[in-house]
Order: C-alpha cells, then structure tokens, then sequence
C-alpha cells in the first residue's frame, strides 16, 4: 500500500492536490463530499509531522505546536 522510503522521510516534492492543517496526529478522510469521496479511513502520521491519504492523495499536516492548544 504505502510506497517503501527512507525511514525519516521529508516532505514530497510532488504537489499535493488539497492540504490541510491539522492538530492532531491521527486524522480521518472521506475525500470531501461529493463524488469525490472514498470509504473514511484514519490516517497516522506516526511522527512525521505530515501524512497522505492513499485514496485522494490529500495531505494533512501537523500544525507546529499542535496539542498545547485550547479547545
Ligand atoms: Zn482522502
């Protein structure tokens, strides 16, 4: 599924087709509404900072100082 790489990968230098900013590590895509849209799946970043959803290849980034904000 997930295309073998370096252990501590940096962002790709492909363009993403939609990014989003996230504060949390493990998101959830459904590709958006509309025909567009693919089974919702939870993604981990497992550190990296950043992750790619395999069915709509939107990325979804940590935002810098996620987790000490309030709610
Ligand atoms: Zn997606």
């Amino acid at each position: 599924m997930a295309t073998a790489g370096a252990p501590t990968p940096e962002l790709p230098g492909h363009d993403a087709p939609e990014t989003a900013y996230v504060d949390e590590e493990i998101v959830a895509c459904d590709g958006g509404i509309g025909a567009l849209g693919h089974p919702r799946v939870f993604l981990n970043m497992e550190g990296k900072g950043f992750v790619d959803c395999p069915y709509c290849d939107k990325r979804f980034i940590l935002n810098e100082g996620a987790g000490g904000g309030g709610h």
